[in-house]
């Protein structure tokens, strides 16, 4: 499901029939209100956002479903009108993983939208993850906020990947334990919070991503930012 959010009614029309037209579902909305409202119910596996909108423009739109961690690995694309508008938004970095400037053809955009999917899905099988800001890559042992490369310990990035592998489930901090330090480990778990404190800071903006689960432990991102959870196109 592609979610659609455009004041301008023709085109928001004309896109939604042109993705359906090509075998995607979708759905439009006219501000960003009934858009929030729609994603209570349903997680979409793309979201394109108008900039200028009546109440909340796409930009804060853009800015909240980054940075939180239930909507982050969501893919994004920005629909700017081209010149002083695209440079500042492409300036800003709010972590919007395609844009597409105005006027663009319907082929375009549907060439773009399979492309920000096949990517996304491609990322999961690589053992590549991104989510709002922050990339990890596996066999690269290599982790980035905001395209800066961020160092983390061994334990620290076991315990990113395993909560990113493990993305929109509650973990334990003694399923955490087990895991990331191996079973005969002779720990408490107060480690695991110690570990996640320090990886928080040294992520930055993303560390908001690690959500504490209030007397259970932690979790990190949406229900489909995990690897095999990604649907095709
Ligand atoms: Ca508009």
């Amino acid at each position: 499901m592609i979610y659609l959010v455009e004041d301008e009614t023709n085109i928001r029309e004309l896109l939604v029939y042109t993705l359906q037209s090509t075998g995607f579902e979708a759905r439009g909305f006219a501000s960003g209100k009934d858009f929030w409202a729609a994603l209570d119910e349903n997680a979409p596996r793309l979201v394109m956002l108008d900039i200028m909108l009546p109440g909340e423009d796409g930009l804060s739109i853009l800015k909240r479903l980054k940075s939180s961690s239930a909507t982050a690995a969501i893919p994004v694309m920005m629909l700017t009108a081209k010149g002083t508008e695209y440079d500042k938004v492409l300036g800003l970095d709010l972590g919007a993983d395609d844009y597409l400037p105005k006027p663009f053809g319907m082929m375009e955009l549907v060439a773009r939208v399979k492309n920000l999917l096949r990517r996304s899905r491609q990322e999961g099988e690589k053992g590549e993850y991104s989510a709002g800001g922050l990339y990890a890559s596996v066999p690269r042992h290599v982790v980035t906020v905001f395209g800066d490369e961020v160092k983390l310990t061994l334990k620290e990035f076991d315990l990113l990947i395993f909560l990113i592998k493990n993305a929109g489930m509650a973990l334990t901090r003694d399923h955490i334990l087990s895991a990331v330090w191996g079973y005969d480990f002779d720990g408490e778990t107060r480690t695991v919070d110690v570990h996640i404190r320090t990886l928080r800071n040294k992520l930055g903006e993303c560390g908001k991503l690690i959500e504490t689960v209030r007397g259970l432990g932690y979790k990190i991102g949406a229900p489909d930012a995990g690897p095999t959870k990604r649907g095709k196109p």
